[in-house]
């Protein structure tokens, strides 16, 4: 059975998505995580052969210097960029890194701007911006993307000249940085918020060569926001970034999930360069926890452990039956696994389906019976856990099962 032609791909894209993943940049800037510059090299070899085409990266300490170089030195696919501030040291220090791709992080609302700036004007804030892209663009040679930070609560005035500013000196693309997440996938929500809104009226209005999105999750709408960027720029851009990070690990609620852009992408609008690609998300996800010492909620979408575990009596009865019951694709695709845990909700159909598994015997249904009212005991007692499986075997052997 073709799952895809069942269920999915129904919508399809008059835009290139191109995943610009960040996890190595804002991923690591969460609280409390930390990855050595082998780990960081590892990753991003994992992400180019996922199908990234951007990878973002820090180069201000040696340990990021180091990494930088050494994620060089890969040759990867996709292209390598260097987080700048608007300040020629940070340009210069890319540039003494190799990058030959930068991007430019400055901010645009007046909340940021008048808070780290009180004296400056309009006209002095924007000479700041372009003056840093032309040194980065002209004077280097350097591809260049410009972030315009908190571009979610700016002014669409001063944006729009902001971004006309920096096109004219020479950057390619200009980033929406939903910075503290308020943005809305609604298309009726109006700017500065309204993410499509934005797209749209950043082609109409403004001369910039390309757009990218970088959304944050602190209303839990970061995945969202992303995807409606990618639809609103479907027929009006030729193609959009879309900035994401690795387990949407980043500043605060952190960010969009590259792997959740990249399955939609996938299944949904039928993407087909991460066609063989995706059974990769999995291995990431995992290494990245590893590397940064986050741990993985068991329920996360896609590579979560739990993420294909089924356990109440009504579930594990229809996943025996058809997986298709209660699971969208199969865990293989994204390359997860099915669990079928006994826990506090399990049923007849799956001790008895477990028994067979571990025993290759068909129970009596009395000895179904007996096992089951063992479990209940355990769990009467207050345990929370699913049984572990020396566990279940333990109370086999009590029945006589073993
Ligand atoms: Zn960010």
């Amino acid at each position: 059975m073709n799952l895809k032609e069942l269920y999915f791909n129904r919508l399809s894209l008059k835009t290139e998505p191109i995943i610009d993943d960040t996890t190595l940049r804002d991923g690591v800037q969460m609280p409390g995580l930390a990855v050595s510059p082998e780990d960081a090299a590892e990753i991003a070899r994992l992400l180019d052969k996922i199908g990234v085409e951007r990878i973002e990266l820090h180069h201000y300490q040696e340990s990021d210097k180091k990494a930088a170089k050494m994620i060089h030195d890969l040759n990867l696919s996709a292209r390598i960029a260097g987080w700048c501030r608007a300040v020629k040291e940070d340009i210069d220090d890319a540039i003494s890194c190799g990058f030959e791709e930068v991007g430019i992080s400055h901010p645009v609302s007046y909340i940021h701007l008048r808070a780290k700036w009180p004296d400056k004007t309009d006209e002095e804030l924007l000479e700041r911006v372009v003056d840093a892209v032309e040194y980065a663009a002209r004077d280097h040679g350097l591809r260049v993307f410009v972030h315009g930070e908190d571009s979610t609560r700016a002014d669409w005035e001063f944006e729009k000249k902001f971004i006309n500013a920096v096109a004219d000196a020479g950057a390619e693309c200009y980033r929406i940085c939903d910075t503290v997440g308020i943005g809305l996938s609604d298309p009726a929500a109006p700017l500065p918020n309204g993410i499509p809104a934005k797209v749209k009226a950043i082609k109409a209005e403004t001369k910039i060569e390309s757009i990218e999105i970088h959304a944050h999750d602190d209303f839990g709408n970061a995945v969202e926001n992303t995807m409606a960027a990618i639809r609103a720029a479907s027929g009006v851009w030729d193609k959009i970034y879309a900035s994401t990070t690795f387990l949407g690990i980043g500043e605060r609620a952190g960010n969009a999930e590259t792997e959740k852009v990249i399955l939609n992408l996938y299944m949904h609008y039928g993407v087909k360069k991460y066609e063989g690609k995706t059974p990769l998300l999995k291995k990431l996800a995992d290494f990245i926890s590893k590397a940064t010492g986050y741990k993985i909620p068991p329920n996360k979408a896609i590579v979560g452990d739990y993420a294909f575990a089924h356990e109440s009596g009504i579930h594990t009865h229809g996943v025996l039956r058809n997986p298709l019951t209660y699971e969208p694709y199969p865990p293989e695709l994204v390359g997860n696994k099915r669990r079928l845990t006994i826990g506090k909700h399990s049923g007849r159909a799956i001790v008895k389906h477990k028994i067979q598994e571990l025993t290759g015997r068909t129970p009596s249904e009395e000895q179904v019976l007996a096992v089951l009212s063992k479990i209940k005991k355990i769990y009467e007692g207050g345990r929370k856990a699913s049984l572990r499986e020396e566990e279940f075997r333990r109370i086999l052997s009590e029945v006589g099962l073993s």
